[in-house]
């Protein structure tokens, strides 16, 4: 009896040896612990729900709507994009959230003043000249945009795929934060020049760039914002400028993975379906570059 007991103990040490090596070389090789999203890759689509318990949660005031991650079925990354078709929420314009975490006021001047402490928790958006309203171009952007990333093998959380989702810009941030490895907003500036796409860059002001959450993201937002110029610039899609701009956003102060705010075109680019894959291939050699 005692004898069959050393031999059992005997036979779980080595048991337990070999499969603490098995971690280990597992370990090495950088195989971490899977995230839930790519252990759920079986199915096709998930639905994303708010979550009260997500960091700045509570500073939304919009969040009623629900985002929908597509898992890519070929080629798989195992990465999540978070697409964010700028806009598309009734109501947001009348609605005002804190546009730093920490009530702080506003450090540049865009569609919220330099000074402010809030802002509009989803703005209207621009018109393109011909009157369509930015947030239909921008889904449609989207659109095509998804297909193609989910072709490429990126997993996509999709923010919008109508015309209004109640989400707010804070609700859409923590939403990618919790979801997505990025976050690619799609906006049309307010120029009528059609000078091009650029980025919104974060601001080079020592208090933003201390806060957090920029503090411990605004180089990867960097990044992303580069990587994605460098894509467009592929495809040959017209830049402004140096393809940057510096702007303290609601999105770039609530984030905690890399995100930007891209501004595709103005008031007077065109959209038609040709530029509009132009524009995706252009976004999807980013994302591949960024990763
Ligand atoms: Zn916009």
């Amino acid at each position: 009896m005692k004898i069959r007991n050393r031999g059992k103990r005997e036979y779980l040490t080595a048991a337990l040896a070999i499969l603490a090596v098995i971690c280990l070389l597992a370990g090495s090789l950088g195989t971490g612990p899977t995230p839930a999203y790519v252990r759920a890759a079986g199915k096709k689509t998930k639905t994303v729900k708010w979550n009260t318990k997500w960091k700045y949660a509570d500073k939304s005031a919009i969040h009623s709507g629900k985002a929908k991650l597509y898992y890519a079925q070929k080629k798989r990354k195992d990465k999540v994009v978070c697409i964010n078709a700028g806009h598309g929420t009734k109501g947001g314009a009348g609605v005002k959230t804190l546009c730093h975490p920490d009530g702080s006021a506003k450090v540049t001047s865009g569609s919220t003043a330099k000074g402010a402490k809030k802002a509009t928790a989803v703005a209207y958006g621009t018109t393109m000249e011909d009157g369509t309203p930015e947030y239909k171009v921008t889904l449609k952007l989207a659109l095509v945009l998804k297909d193609k990333l989910l072709a490429a093998g990126y997993d996509v959380l999709m923010i919008r795929e109508k015309d209004d989702v109640q989400l707010d810009n804070i609700a859409r941030t923590v939403m990618a934060n919790n979801n997505a490895d990025c976050h690619i907003a799609l906006h049309y500036d307010s120029t009528k020049k059609d000078k091009g796409a650029f980025y919104m860059s974060v601001p080079k002001v020592d208090s933003y760039r201390k806060m957090e959450p920029v503090a411990s993201n605004w180089k990867s937002h960097e990044k992303l914002g580069k990587a994605l110029i460098k894509g467009l610039k592929e495809k040959k899609v017209k830049i402004f400028s140096n393809g940057a701009m510096a702007m303290d956003l609601t999105q770039t102060s609530y984030s905690t993975i890399p995100s930007v705010d891209l501004e595709v075109g103005d008031r007077a680019s065109d959209y038609s379906e040709k530029t509009l894959k132009r524009l995706a291939d252009g976004i999807v050699a980013g994302v591949e570059e960024f990763f």
